[in-house]
């Protein structure tokens, strides 16, 4: 009996959107909420509307200083026969303003109340000012001009940052702007992470022959930090099947989820899968990018609770670790805090060079915007060059099996969308 042949035999690959679309299907919000002070509240996703309780600004105001006048007050002033008014009231901001009697005019000031009968602001320049109790105006003003409308911001009762927002510093500035010392928002989401690999050395520690040191650790700190996670780092794991089963179980029991760096292959000392595999479950996605192929995606059961942890395993490969965090951890993580745009922006952008040969992959290549608004793309885009990360201002998506000309307008998602 022949046997057939078996080998070389890959596993189908999974277009990035489709892999991205499985895990953020999978991402229920956390449970929790927390009222927390809006100076606090930075990167934080808010729990439920904000709704504001009153008109911004709250009455009529100027926008500069000047003159509170009846615009018909002024009709058929001119340069040859400008109108004098007498001064009756002086306003500056945060004070209450009198009725403007006909015919006359009050000093005001950016931001000061406009009073009621006023219709229009004259700035400053455009008055002639005799004394405090008179002023001249050379040219009739247009009825509304300089004045802030009360509501024009905001209107009483309005949502002004939907449930599921993240909170930018403007959004802090403008929950304040309604009054809002506190805001209800989703729990922070507790993540551990570790690194697999014996020959990962710390820096700070001698680095013996074939030792490197753990950059990923400062890498993925950092974006999770930025994302606002509260993050129990478990350090370096050795390349040990019982070791990575222990630290899985451990983190487990308080996190939400369990992010771990390399080792998620399948060469023989790739002990991630089947230490999740013994501890919970897992899918290994072979994703049509590059950088970044393996990922693995899957639950670890937290002691012997019906309940589980998430767990997504990065490629070790610094730039393969980077690119999968911003691409697929990060939305994940957003998800899982209850962000509804999750979605980086991407750009339409001139490629300023070539690239002959499309790879069968998603590429995903590191580039730089130049000073004629087009990209660069730098020169070695190899999975453990992490100088292309740092000379770089983004990614370009480049779709399978496609080849770059110059001049061609291509797909840029800037660092910036991707660590927002
Ligand atoms: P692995 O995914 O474990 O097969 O590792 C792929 C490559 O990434 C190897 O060259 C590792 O030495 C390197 N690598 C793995 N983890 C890290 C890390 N935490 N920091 C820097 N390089 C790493
Ligand atoms: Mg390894």
């Amino acid at each position: 009996m022949s046997s057939t042949p078996t080998a070389s035999r890959r596993p189908p690959m999974l277009a990035t959107s489709e892999a991205l679309s499985r895990l953020l299907d999978a991402a229920r919000r956390v449970e929790g909420r927390e009222r927390v002070a809006t100076l606090d509240a930075q990167n934080r996703v808010l729990a439920a509307d904000v709704t504001s309780p009153l008109d911004v600004p709250p009455m009529h105001t100027s926008s500069m200083d000047g003159y509170a006048v009846r615009a018909a007050d002024l009709a058929g002033a001119t340069e040859s026969a400008p109108v004098a008014l007498p001064v009756s009231q002086r306003i500056p901001a945060g004070h209450a303003a009198e009725p403007l009697a006909a015919g006359t005019a009050a000093r005001i000031f950016t931001g000061a109340t406009v009073p009621p009968g006023a219709d229009t602001v004259v700035m400053q320049e455009m008055a002639q000012v005799s004394d405090d109790r008179r002023v001249a105006f050379a040219q009739t003003p247009a009825a509304g001009e300089w004045i802030t409308r009360q509501g024009a911001d905001i209107r009483r009762d309005s949502v002004i940052l939907p449930a599921g927002t993240r909170l930018t510093p403007q959004a802090l500035g403008l929950a304040a702007s309604v009054g809002c010392a506190q805001l209800d928002v989703v729990r922070r989401v507790r993540v551990a992470i570790f690194f697999t690999g014996d020959e990962l050395r710390m820096p700070g520690e001698p680095l013996e022959p074939g030792a490197i040191y753990n950059s990923n650790r400062f890498t993925l700190s950092a974006l999770l930090a930025k994302l606002g996670c509260d993050v129990t780092d478990l350090g370096i794991v050795p390349d040990r099947l019982d070791a990575t089963r222990e630290t899985l179980r451990r983190a487990a029991i308080d996190h939400d989820l369990i992010l771990t760096c390399g080792g998620v292959s399948v060469g023989e000392e790739d002990h991630v899968k089947p230490a999740v595999e013994a501890e919970g479950r897992i899918s290994m996605w072979q994703i049509a990018m590059k950088p970044g192929k393996p990922l693995a995606f899957g639950a670890v059961r937290r002691g012997a609770s019906v309940s589980e942890a998430y767990f997504i395993g990065l490629p070790g490969n610094p730039v393969s670790s980077f690119c999968t965090f911003l691409l697929f951890v990060r939305p994940f993580l957003l998800r899982l805090a209850g962000g509804e745009n999750v979605a980086p922006r991407v750009y339409s952008m001139r490629a300023d060079f070539s690239q002959k040969k499309g790879d069968r992959r998603n590429e995903f290549l590191r580039a730089r915007v130049n000073e004629s608004g087009g990209l660069d793309l730098f020169e070695n885009q190899s999975s453990a060059v992490l100088t292309s990360t740092v000379w770089g201002d983004g990614l370009i998506d480049n779709p399978p099996n496609h080849a770059i000309s110059e001049g061609e307008i291509v797909r840029f998602i800037p660092f910036s969308e991707l660590m927002r």
